[in-house]
Protein backbone atom coordinates (compact mmCIF):
# COMPACT_ATOMS: atom_id res chain seq x y z
CA UNK A 1 0.00 0.00 0.00
CA UNK A 2 1.18 3.48 -1.00
CA UNK A 3 2.50 5.65 2.37
CA UNK A 4 1.89 8.55 0.83
CA UNK A 5 -1.20 10.36 0.89
CA UNK A 6 -2.06 13.51 -0.90
CA UNK A 7 -4.63 16.37 -1.32
CA UNK A 8 -4.70 15.38 -4.72
CA UNK A 9 -8.00 15.06 -5.28
CA UNK A 10 -9.40 18.24 -4.13
CA UNK A 11 -6.90 20.43 -6.02
CA UNK A 12 -7.24 18.54 -9.02
CA UNK A 13 -10.95 18.74 -8.92
CA UNK A 14 -10.81 22.21 -8.05
CA UNK A 15 -8.01 23.54 -10.61
CA UNK A 16 -7.92 21.18 -13.72
CA UNK A 17 -5.45 23.05 -14.88
CA UNK A 18 -2.66 22.81 -12.66
CA UNK A 19 -1.63 19.06 -12.69
CA UNK A 20 -1.36 16.74 -9.87
CA UNK A 21 -1.17 18.88 -6.59
CA UNK A 22 2.66 17.49 -5.70
CA UNK A 23 3.75 19.92 -8.55
CA UNK A 24 2.78 22.13 -6.17
CA UNK A 25 5.89 22.51 -3.97
CA UNK A 26 5.25 22.33 0.12
CA UNK A 27 5.93 25.52 2.07
CA UNK A 28 7.65 23.43 5.10
CA UNK A 29 8.52 19.40 5.02
CA UNK A 30 9.76 17.88 8.59
CA UNK A 31 11.98 14.57 7.63
CA UNK A 32 13.90 11.59 9.06
CA UNK A 33 11.87 11.39 12.34
CA UNK A 34 8.44 9.58 14.01
CA UNK A 35 5.80 11.46 13.72
CA UNK A 36 2.68 10.25 15.51
CA UNK A 37 0.14 11.29 13.51
CA UNK A 38 -3.29 10.34 16.43
CA UNK A 39 -4.66 9.52 13.23
CA UNK A 40 -7.89 6.55 13.64
CA UNK A 41 -4.75 4.14 14.05
CA UNK A 42 -2.04 5.97 15.89
CA UNK A 43 0.09 5.55 12.99
CA UNK A 44 3.43 6.49 12.87
CA UNK A 45 5.07 8.35 9.83
CA UNK A 46 8.60 9.43 9.10
CA UNK A 47 7.81 12.76 7.92
CA UNK A 48 5.14 15.68 6.85
CA UNK A 49 4.52 17.84 4.31
CA UNK A 50 2.98 21.34 5.10
CA UNK A 51 1.19 23.60 2.58
CA UNK A 52 -0.78 27.04 3.24
CA UNK A 53 -0.67 25.80 6.81
CA UNK A 54 -2.14 22.93 6.37
CA UNK A 55 -1.19 19.11 6.53
CA UNK A 56 -0.26 18.29 3.00
CA UNK A 57 0.90 15.14 2.89
CA UNK A 58 2.29 12.44 5.62
CA UNK A 59 4.56 9.43 4.57
CA UNK A 60 8.41 8.29 4.40
CA UNK A 61 11.07 10.72 4.28
CA UNK A 62 12.19 10.01 0.37
CA UNK A 63 8.25 10.37 -0.84
CA UNK A 64 8.02 13.56 1.39
CA UNK A 65 11.33 14.98 -0.04
CA UNK A 66 9.63 14.81 -3.86
CA UNK A 67 7.43 17.49 -2.71
CA UNK A 68 10.28 19.93 -1.94
CA UNK A 69 11.01 23.20 -4.05
CA UNK A 70 14.12 26.01 -4.59
CA UNK A 71 11.81 27.54 -1.58
CA UNK A 72 11.26 24.65 0.52
CA UNK A 73 12.05 24.56 4.48
CA UNK A 74 13.49 21.52 5.21
CA UNK A 75 13.72 20.83 8.90
CA UNK A 76 15.95 17.32 9.50
CA UNK A 77 14.45 16.07 12.88
CA UNK A 78 17.13 13.88 13.44
CA UNK A 79 14.68 10.64 14.44
CA UNK A 80 12.67 13.55 17.11
CA UNK A 81 9.14 12.83 17.64
CA UNK A 82 6.63 14.80 16.52
CA UNK A 83 3.25 15.50 17.61
CA UNK A 84 -0.14 16.99 16.81
CA UNK A 85 -0.28 20.44 19.03
CA UNK A 86 -1.45 19.66 22.48
CA UNK A 87 -4.76 21.33 23.51
CA UNK A 88 -5.81 21.80 27.08
CA UNK A 89 -9.79 21.29 27.13
CA UNK A 90 -10.03 23.60 30.73
CA UNK A 91 -7.06 26.49 31.12
CA UNK A 92 -7.59 29.73 32.37
CA UNK A 93 -5.71 31.07 30.23
CA UNK A 94 -7.10 34.45 29.23
CA UNK A 95 -7.23 35.07 33.39
CA UNK A 96 -3.43 33.55 33.65
CA UNK A 97 -2.30 35.62 30.62
CA UNK A 98 -3.20 38.76 32.20
CA UNK A 99 -0.73 38.71 34.93
CA UNK A 100 1.96 36.80 33.66
CA UNK A 101 4.21 39.51 32.70
CA UNK A 102 3.76 41.03 35.91
CA UNK A 103 3.60 38.02 38.37
CA UNK A 104 6.79 35.89 39.41
CA UNK A 105 5.83 32.21 39.14
CA UNK A 106 7.09 29.47 41.45
CA UNK A 107 4.74 26.85 39.66
CA UNK A 108 7.27 23.97 39.49
CA UNK A 109 10.35 25.11 41.41
CA UNK A 110 11.28 21.87 43.68
CA UNK A 111 13.84 24.31 45.95
CA UNK A 112 13.02 27.23 47.55
CA UNK A 113 16.33 28.33 46.45
CA UNK A 114 15.40 27.77 42.55
CA UNK A 115 12.10 29.50 43.75
CA UNK A 116 14.22 32.67 44.91
CA UNK A 117 16.32 32.50 41.94
CA UNK A 118 13.23 33.39 40.36
CA UNK A 119 12.69 36.57 42.12
CA UNK A 120 16.62 37.65 41.39
CA UNK A 121 16.01 37.22 37.71
CA UNK A 122 12.50 38.89 37.77
CA UNK A 123 14.12 41.88 39.56
CA UNK A 124 17.23 41.67 37.01
CA UNK A 125 14.56 41.45 33.77
CA UNK A 126 12.11 43.80 34.93
CA UNK A 127 11.54 47.33 35.23
CA UNK A 128 13.83 49.01 37.75
CA UNK A 129 11.45 49.32 41.41
CA UNK A 130 8.78 46.99 39.91
CA UNK A 131 6.83 44.87 42.33
CA UNK A 132 7.92 41.19 42.59
CA UNK A 133 4.54 39.07 42.94
CA UNK A 134 3.99 35.45 43.94
CA UNK A 135 0.42 35.12 44.11
CA UNK A 136 -0.34 31.78 45.35
CA UNK A 137 0.14 28.53 42.66
CA UNK A 138 3.05 26.90 45.31
CA UNK A 139 3.20 24.95 48.28
CA UNK A 140 5.22 24.12 51.03
CA UNK A 141 6.03 20.46 50.33
CA UNK A 142 7.22 20.81 46.45
CA UNK A 143 10.45 22.60 48.01
CA UNK A 144 13.30 19.99 49.16
CA UNK A 145 13.67 22.43 51.91
CA UNK A 146 10.22 22.09 53.19
CA UNK A 147 10.32 25.78 54.49
CA UNK A 148 9.05 29.23 53.36
CA UNK A 149 11.08 31.83 52.63
CA UNK A 150 12.26 34.32 55.41
CA UNK A 151 12.04 38.33 54.39
CA UNK A 152 16.10 38.71 54.51
CA UNK A 153 15.87 36.23 51.58
CA UNK A 154 13.45 37.72 49.70
CA UNK A 155 15.71 41.26 50.28
CA UNK A 156 18.53 38.96 48.91
CA UNK A 157 17.21 38.25 45.96
CA UNK A 158 15.60 41.85 45.17
CA UNK A 159 16.79 44.41 47.59
CA UNK A 160 15.59 47.23 45.48
CA UNK A 161 12.53 45.87 44.44
CA UNK A 162 8.73 45.82 46.89
CA UNK A 163 8.81 42.13 46.86
CA UNK A 164 4.95 40.13 47.98
CA UNK A 165 5.09 36.04 48.39
CA UNK A 166 1.86 34.35 49.05
CA UNK A 167 0.95 31.17 50.40
CA UNK A 168 -2.55 29.71 50.35
CA UNK A 169 -5.03 32.39 51.21
CA UNK A 170 -3.62 32.66 54.64
CA UNK A 171 -0.26 34.16 54.89
CA UNK A 172 2.09 36.55 53.04
CA UNK A 173 5.15 37.76 53.71
CA UNK A 174 6.54 41.62 52.30
CA UNK A 175 10.40 43.00 51.89
CA UNK A 176 10.69 46.10 54.01
CA UNK A 177 10.53 48.08 50.50
CA UNK A 178 6.92 46.55 49.62
CA UNK A 179 5.91 47.20 53.61
CA UNK A 180 6.56 50.58 52.61
CA UNK A 181 5.02 51.26 49.34
CA UNK A 182 2.41 49.51 51.15
CA UNK A 183 2.43 52.20 54.33
CA UNK A 184 2.30 49.46 56.46
CA UNK A 185 3.99 50.01 59.53
CA UNK A 186 1.49 48.46 62.31
CA UNK A 187 -1.22 45.89 62.53
CA UNK A 188 -3.82 49.45 62.54
CA UNK A 189 -2.47 49.67 58.74
CA UNK A 190 -3.39 45.97 57.48
CA UNK A 191 -7.15 45.14 56.01
CA UNK A 192 -9.61 43.90 59.06
CA UNK A 193 -8.40 40.35 60.49
CA UNK A 194 -4.72 40.72 59.54
CA UNK A 195 -2.15 40.40 61.37
CA UNK A 196 2.23 41.64 61.28
CA UNK A 197 4.56 38.50 62.88
CA UNK A 198 7.23 39.93 65.17
CA UNK A 199 10.38 38.25 66.21
CA UNK A 200 11.47 37.18 69.63
CA UNK A 201 13.27 41.66 69.26
CA UNK A 202 9.53 42.05 68.44
CA UNK A 203 11.17 43.26 65.12
CA UNK A 204 9.18 42.76 62.11
CA UNK A 205 9.32 40.02 60.17
CA UNK A 206 7.65 41.11 57.10
CA UNK A 207 5.03 37.72 57.77
CA UNK A 208 1.45 38.91 57.94
CA UNK A 209 -1.23 35.86 58.83
CA UNK A 210 -5.26 36.60 58.78
CA UNK A 211 -8.50 34.98 57.40
CA UNK A 212 -9.18 34.70 53.94
CA UNK A 213 -10.85 38.06 53.39
CA UNK A 214 -7.96 39.67 55.00
CA UNK A 215 -5.32 38.23 52.63
CA UNK A 216 -7.69 38.97 49.58
CA UNK A 217 -8.10 42.80 50.75
CA UNK A 218 -3.95 42.83 50.69
CA UNK A 219 -3.73 41.58 47.86
CA UNK A 220 -6.11 43.39 46.43
CA UNK A 221 -3.50 46.72 47.74
CA UNK A 222 -1.06 45.77 45.07
CA UNK A 223 -1.16 47.60 41.76
CA UNK A 224 -2.88 46.01 38.76
CA UNK A 225 -1.17 45.05 35.45
CA UNK A 226 -1.91 48.25 33.03
CA UNK A 227 -3.40 47.32 29.58
CA UNK A 228 0.34 47.17 28.23
CA UNK A 229 1.37 44.55 31.00
CA UNK A 230 -1.90 42.75 30.24
CA UNK A 231 -1.02 42.43 26.64
CA UNK A 232 2.63 41.88 27.20
CA UNK A 233 1.54 39.20 29.86
CA UNK A 234 -0.86 37.29 26.73
CA UNK A 235 1.94 37.01 24.50
CA UNK A 236 4.18 36.26 26.77
CA UNK A 237 2.18 33.18 28.55
CA UNK A 238 0.83 32.46 25.06
CA UNK A 239 4.98 31.49 24.10
CA UNK A 240 5.49 29.91 27.57
CA UNK A 241 2.22 27.13 26.52
CA UNK A 242 3.89 27.05 23.01
CA UNK A 243 7.37 26.23 24.41
CA UNK A 244 5.40 23.58 26.37
CA UNK A 245 3.65 22.12 22.88
CA UNK A 246 0.32 23.55 23.56
CA UNK A 247 -0.96 24.94 20.76
CA UNK A 248 -4.94 25.53 21.69
CA UNK A 249 -6.74 25.67 24.49
CA UNK A 250 -10.09 25.76 25.61
CA UNK A 251 -11.23 28.63 28.21
CA UNK A 252 -13.40 28.33 30.95
CA UNK A 253 -14.06 31.82 32.11
CA UNK A 254 -13.62 31.71 36.00
CA UNK A 255 -13.96 33.80 39.03
CA UNK A 256 -13.93 37.74 39.10
CA UNK A 257 -13.03 37.69 35.02
CA UNK A 258 -15.30 41.01 34.17
CA UNK A 259 -15.76 41.58 30.41
CA UNK A 260 -12.98 44.75 30.50
CA UNK A 261 -10.49 41.74 31.33
CA UNK A 262 -11.08 39.69 27.74
CA UNK A 263 -9.61 43.24 26.27
CA UNK A 264 -6.13 41.92 26.15
CA UNK A 265 -6.80 38.48 24.12
CA UNK A 266 -8.42 40.51 21.80
CA UNK A 267 -6.44 42.71 21.03
CA UNK A 268 -3.36 40.40 20.89
CA UNK A 269 -5.60 38.48 18.44
CA UNK A 270 -6.58 41.58 16.50
CA UNK A 271 -3.09 42.33 15.76
CA UNK A 272 -2.12 38.67 14.71
CA UNK A 273 -0.46 38.41 17.10
CA UNK A 274 -1.69 34.85 19.21
CA UNK A 275 0.08 32.00 19.27
CA UNK A 276 -2.22 29.62 21.04
CA UNK A 277 -5.71 28.95 19.28
CA UNK A 278 -8.20 30.13 21.80
CA UNK A 279 -11.95 28.70 22.66
CA UNK A 280 -14.20 30.99 24.96
CA UNK A 281 -16.59 30.41 27.00
CA UNK A 282 -18.90 33.48 29.52
CA UNK A 283 -19.26 32.91 33.19
CA UNK A 284 -22.09 34.66 34.69
CA UNK A 285 -20.47 36.96 37.43
CA UNK A 286 -23.51 38.85 38.99
CA UNK A 287 -25.56 36.33 41.55
CA UNK A 288 -28.73 36.23 40.56
CA UNK A 289 -28.57 38.25 37.20
CA UNK A 290 -26.61 35.52 35.02
CA UNK A 291 -29.84 35.45 32.75
CA UNK A 292 -29.68 39.36 31.82
CA UNK A 293 -25.88 38.95 31.88
CA UNK A 294 -25.63 36.41 29.36
CA UNK A 295 -28.22 37.89 27.18
CA UNK A 296 -26.84 41.09 27.27
CA UNK A 297 -23.13 39.75 26.78
CA UNK A 298 -24.47 37.59 23.49
CA UNK A 299 -26.80 39.74 21.88
CA UNK A 300 -23.97 40.34 19.39
CA UNK A 301 -21.90 37.16 20.48
CA UNK A 302 -23.74 34.14 18.76
CA UNK A 303 -22.35 30.44 19.29
CA UNK A 304 -18.83 29.87 16.93
CA UNK A 305 -18.58 33.80 16.23
CA UNK A 306 -14.45 34.62 15.33
CA UNK A 307 -12.18 32.89 13.57
CA UNK A 308 -9.84 29.46 13.64
CA UNK A 309 -7.67 31.38 16.52
CA UNK A 310 -10.17 32.97 18.48
CA UNK A 311 -13.67 31.74 19.17
CA UNK A 312 -16.54 32.05 20.96
CA UNK A 313 -17.54 28.86 22.45
CA UNK A 314 -20.66 29.05 24.50
CA UNK A 315 -21.35 28.99 28.71
CA UNK A 316 -19.82 28.04 31.80
CA UNK A 317 -18.20 26.92 33.68
CA UNK A 318 -19.77 28.99 35.72
CA UNK A 319 -23.22 29.31 34.97
CA UNK A 320 -24.63 30.63 38.04
CA UNK A 321 -23.35 31.70 41.65
CA UNK A 322 -26.16 29.85 42.90
CA UNK A 323 -25.02 26.67 41.13
CA UNK A 324 -21.87 26.61 41.65
CA UNK A 325 -19.99 24.36 43.70
CA UNK A 326 -23.61 23.28 46.02
CA UNK A 327 -24.16 20.21 45.77
CA UNK A 328 -28.04 20.81 47.38
CA UNK A 329 -29.62 23.27 44.83
CA UNK A 330 -32.58 24.52 46.02
CA UNK A 331 -35.72 24.31 43.47
CA UNK A 332 -35.45 27.65 42.45
CA UNK A 333 -31.83 27.42 42.21
CA UNK A 334 -32.15 24.54 39.29
CA UNK A 335 -35.50 26.55 37.86
CA UNK A 336 -33.26 29.16 37.28
CA UNK A 337 -30.62 27.16 36.11
CA UNK A 338 -32.85 25.10 33.79
CA UNK A 339 -34.23 28.28 32.23
CA UNK A 340 -30.74 29.81 31.09
CA UNK A 341 -29.86 26.01 29.88
CA UNK A 342 -32.57 25.95 27.79
CA UNK A 343 -32.19 29.30 26.52
CA UNK A 344 -28.55 28.14 25.63
CA UNK A 345 -29.54 25.14 23.84
CA UNK A 346 -32.33 27.05 22.04
CA UNK A 347 -29.11 29.14 20.33
CA UNK A 348 -27.11 26.18 19.65
CA UNK A 349 -25.04 27.07 22.05
CA UNK A 350 -21.97 25.01 23.72
CA UNK A 351 -22.61 24.97 27.40
CA UNK A 352 -19.66 23.51 29.84
CA UNK A 353 -20.15 23.08 33.51
CA UNK A 354 -18.10 22.84 36.67
CA UNK A 355 -18.75 20.17 38.82
CA UNK A 356 -16.82 18.53 41.88
CA UNK A 357 -18.27 14.76 43.18
CA UNK A 358 -20.43 12.42 41.35
CA UNK A 359 -22.84 12.22 44.32
CA UNK A 360 -24.68 15.34 44.01
CA UNK A 361 -23.82 15.37 40.00
CA UNK A 362 -27.49 13.87 39.14
CA UNK A 363 -29.18 16.85 39.84
CA UNK A 364 -26.88 18.63 36.91
CA UNK A 365 -27.80 15.31 34.49
CA UNK A 366 -31.70 15.49 35.94
CA UNK A 367 -31.82 19.54 34.19
CA UNK A 368 -29.93 18.42 30.78
CA UNK A 369 -31.88 15.79 30.70
CA UNK A 370 -34.91 17.73 30.94
CA UNK A 371 -33.83 20.27 28.47
CA UNK A 372 -32.90 17.76 26.87
CA UNK A 373 -36.25 16.67 26.10
CA UNK A 374 -37.50 20.29 24.95
CA UNK A 375 -34.79 20.87 22.89
CA UNK A 376 -31.83 17.92 21.76
CA UNK A 377 -28.66 18.66 23.30
CA UNK A 378 -26.65 16.11 21.76
CA UNK A 379 -24.96 17.99 18.96
CA UNK A 380 -24.47 21.04 21.30
CA UNK A 381 -21.23 19.56 22.44
CA UNK A 382 -21.90 20.11 26.23
CA UNK A 383 -19.67 19.22 29.08
CA UNK A 384 -18.93 18.85 32.67
CA UNK A 385 -15.53 19.48 33.43
CA UNK A 386 -13.98 17.58 36.59
CA UNK A 387 -15.89 15.16 38.59
CA UNK A 388 -12.97 12.99 39.01
CA UNK A 389 -14.78 10.38 40.95
CA UNK A 390 -17.86 10.07 38.16
CA UNK A 391 -19.62 6.64 38.34
CA UNK A 392 -20.64 4.03 35.06
CA UNK A 393 -24.13 5.35 35.86
CA UNK A 394 -22.89 9.29 35.37
CA UNK A 395 -20.93 8.52 32.61
CA UNK A 396 -23.93 6.47 30.36
CA UNK A 397 -26.40 9.19 30.90
CA UNK A 398 -23.85 11.88 29.69
CA UNK A 399 -22.71 9.76 26.80
CA UNK A 400 -26.63 9.54 26.16
CA UNK A 401 -26.67 13.05 26.05
CA UNK A 402 -23.93 13.66 24.19
CA UNK A 403 -22.08 14.99 26.43
CA UNK A 404 -18.44 15.22 26.95
CA UNK A 405 -16.18 15.19 30.32
CA UNK A 406 -13.09 17.25 30.59
CA UNK A 407 -10.51 15.40 32.81
CA UNK A 408 -7.81 17.41 34.77
CA UNK A 409 -4.64 16.30 36.76
CA UNK A 410 -6.39 17.59 39.90
CA UNK A 411 -5.31 14.49 41.93
CA UNK A 412 -1.97 15.44 40.69
CA UNK A 413 -2.04 17.75 44.40
CA UNK A 414 -5.63 16.74 45.39
CA UNK A 415 -5.15 12.89 45.87
CA UNK A 416 -3.55 12.99 48.71
CA UNK A 417 -6.31 14.21 50.64
CA UNK A 418 -8.94 12.53 48.45
CA UNK A 419 -7.08 9.21 49.57
CA UNK A 420 -7.65 10.34 53.33
CA UNK A 421 -11.13 11.05 52.60
CA UNK A 422 -12.56 8.18 50.08
CA UNK A 423 -9.84 5.58 51.08
CA UNK A 424 -7.73 3.93 48.83
CA UNK A 425 -10.03 1.62 46.90
CA UNK A 426 -11.97 4.86 45.35
CA UNK A 427 -8.71 6.46 45.28
CA UNK A 428 -7.59 3.82 42.67
CA UNK A 429 -10.31 4.95 39.90
CA UNK A 430 -9.95 8.71 39.72
CA UNK A 431 -10.66 9.91 37.32
CA UNK A 432 -12.31 6.55 35.57
CA UNK A 433 -11.22 7.54 31.71
CA UNK A 434 -11.02 4.11 31.00
CA UNK A 435 -14.72 3.66 32.19
CA UNK A 436 -15.16 6.95 30.09
CA UNK A 437 -13.55 5.97 27.08
CA UNK A 438 -15.40 2.17 27.20
CA UNK A 439 -18.43 3.26 27.32
CA UNK A 440 -17.85 6.22 24.64
CA UNK A 441 -17.93 9.88 26.78
CA UNK A 442 -15.97 12.16 24.67
CA UNK A 443 -12.96 13.17 26.96
CA UNK A 444 -10.44 15.99 26.74
CA UNK A 445 -7.92 16.80 28.44
CA UNK A 446 -6.04 19.25 30.73
CA UNK A 447 -4.77 21.08 33.82
CA UNK A 448 -7.36 23.89 35.35
CA UNK A 449 -4.66 26.50 35.92
CA UNK A 450 -3.00 28.45 36.66
CA UNK A 451 -4.22 29.32 40.30
CA UNK A 452 -4.68 25.53 41.37
CA UNK A 453 -2.68 23.95 39.05
CA UNK A 454 0.65 23.89 37.00
CA UNK A 455 -0.48 24.61 33.22
CA UNK A 456 2.45 22.27 32.43
CA UNK A 457 1.22 19.80 30.08
CA UNK A 458 3.73 17.02 30.28
CA UNK A 459 2.70 17.29 34.36
CA UNK A 460 -0.44 16.27 33.55
CA UNK A 461 0.81 13.38 30.60
CA UNK A 462 2.99 12.05 33.27
CA UNK A 463 0.42 11.35 36.00
CA UNK A 464 -2.15 10.35 33.04
CA UNK A 465 0.89 7.04 33.27
CA UNK A 466 2.08 6.73 37.11
CA UNK A 467 -0.86 7.91 39.02
CA UNK A 468 1.02 9.91 41.14
CA UNK A 469 0.31 12.59 43.44
CA UNK A 470 2.93 15.61 43.98
CA UNK A 471 4.17 13.89 47.47
CA UNK A 472 5.18 10.71 45.06
CA UNK A 473 2.13 8.14 46.36
CA UNK A 474 0.47 6.29 43.54
CA UNK A 475 -2.94 5.99 43.87
CA UNK A 476 -4.65 5.33 40.50
CA UNK A 477 -4.82 1.54 39.55
CA UNK A 478 -3.95 -0.12 36.53
CA UNK A 479 -7.26 -0.36 35.53
CA UNK A 480 -8.14 3.33 35.36
CA UNK A 481 -4.48 4.60 33.58
CA UNK A 482 -4.81 5.28 29.89
CA UNK A 483 -2.28 4.26 27.37
CA UNK A 484 0.44 6.37 26.35
CA UNK A 485 -1.54 6.54 23.35
CA UNK A 486 -5.04 7.19 24.53
CA UNK A 487 -3.53 10.06 27.21
CA UNK A 488 -2.31 12.10 24.11
CA UNK A 489 -5.11 11.47 22.25
CA UNK A 490 -7.01 13.16 25.10
CA UNK A 491 -4.61 16.02 25.30
CA UNK A 492 -5.05 16.11 21.56
CA UNK A 493 -7.86 15.02 19.24
CA UNK A 494 -9.85 14.68 22.41
CA UNK A 495 -9.88 18.45 23.64
CA UNK A 496 -10.76 19.69 20.00
CA UNK A 497 -13.93 17.85 20.06
CA UNK A 498 -14.98 20.53 23.07
CA UNK A 499 -14.56 23.63 20.43
CA UNK A 500 -16.01 21.48 17.47
CA UNK A 501 -12.75 21.04 15.73
CA UNK A 502 -11.56 17.49 15.88
CA UNK A 503 -11.69 17.60 11.70
CA UNK A 504 -9.85 20.27 11.61
CA UNK A 505 -6.90 19.64 14.33
CA UNK A 506 -5.99 17.82 17.20
CA UNK A 507 -3.89 15.04 14.28
CA UNK A 508 -1.63 15.23 11.90
CA UNK A 509 -4.12 13.96 8.81
CA UNK A 510 -4.14 15.58 5.36
CA UNK A 511 -5.97 18.28 5.00
CA UNK A 512 -5.86 18.98 8.86
CA UNK A 513 -4.62 22.67 10.65
CA UNK A 514 -0.61 22.01 10.76
CA UNK A 515 -0.52 22.59 14.72
CA UNK A 516 2.68 20.54 15.88
CA UNK A 517 5.40 19.99 18.32
CA UNK A 518 8.83 18.75 17.92
CA UNK A 519 9.78 17.33 21.09
CA UNK A 520 12.82 17.24 23.18
CA UNK A 521 12.36 13.46 23.98
CA UNK A 522 10.07 10.45 22.79
CA UNK A 523 6.98 10.60 24.66
CA UNK A 524 5.99 7.20 23.58
CA UNK A 525 9.17 5.36 24.84
CA UNK A 526 11.23 7.78 27.64
CA UNK A 527 10.64 6.40 30.85
CA UNK A 528 7.70 7.34 32.83
CA UNK A 529 9.26 9.44 35.46
CA UNK A 530 10.84 11.36 32.48
CA UNK A 531 7.62 12.15 30.32
CA UNK A 532 7.06 15.30 32.67
CA UNK A 533 10.38 17.36 31.56
CA UNK A 534 9.21 17.03 28.03
CA UNK A 535 9.65 20.19 26.22
CA UNK A 536 8.70 21.18 22.83
CA UNK A 537 12.41 21.97 20.39
CA UNK A 538 9.54 23.46 17.94
CA UNK A 539 6.47 24.34 17.78
CA UNK A 540 4.23 25.44 14.87
CA UNK A 541 0.60 26.69 14.43
CA UNK A 542 -0.97 27.08 10.79
CA UNK A 543 2.31 25.68 9.73
CA UNK A 544 4.28 28.91 11.32
CA UNK A 545 6.53 28.89 14.04
CA UNK A 546 5.66 30.19 17.02
CA UNK A 547 8.32 29.01 19.31
CA UNK A 548 12.07 27.40 18.51
CA UNK A 549 14.77 26.25 20.79
CA UNK A 550 18.36 24.36 20.73
CA UNK A 551 18.98 22.80 17.21
CA UNK A 552 16.05 24.76 15.48
CA UNK A 553 16.86 27.91 17.27
ZN1 LIG B 1 -13.82 24.38 37.47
Amino acid sequence: MKMLRLLLPMIVGLCPGLGPAWAQSADTILVNGKILTVDAGFTTREAIAIRDGRVAAVGSTVDIRKLAGAATRVIDLQGRTVIPGLIDSHLHAIRAALSFSTEVNWIGASTLTEALGRIREAARTMKPGSWLIVAGGWNVDQFKEKRRPTQAELTAAAPNNPVYVQLGYGWAILNPVGLQALKIASDADLPSGGRLEKDADGKLTGRITGGQAAIIALFDRLPKPTFEQQVDGTQKFFRELNRLGITGVVDPGGNNLAASDYQAVFDVWRSGRLTVRVAYALCGNEPGREFEEFKNLTQLLPMGFGDAMLRFNGLGERITAAMNNNARPSATDKEKYTQIAKWAAERGMSLTMHWGGDASVGQLLDIFESVNKEVPIKNLRWSIAHLNDASEQSLRRMKALGVGWTVQDAMYFGGDQFRQQSGPEAARRVPPVNTGQRIGVAIGAGTDAHRVASYNPFTALQWFQDGKTVSGVAIRGPEETPSRADALRFYTLGSAWFSFDEDKRGSLEVGKLADLAVLSKDYMTVPVEQIGGIESLLTMVDGKVVYAAGPYQ
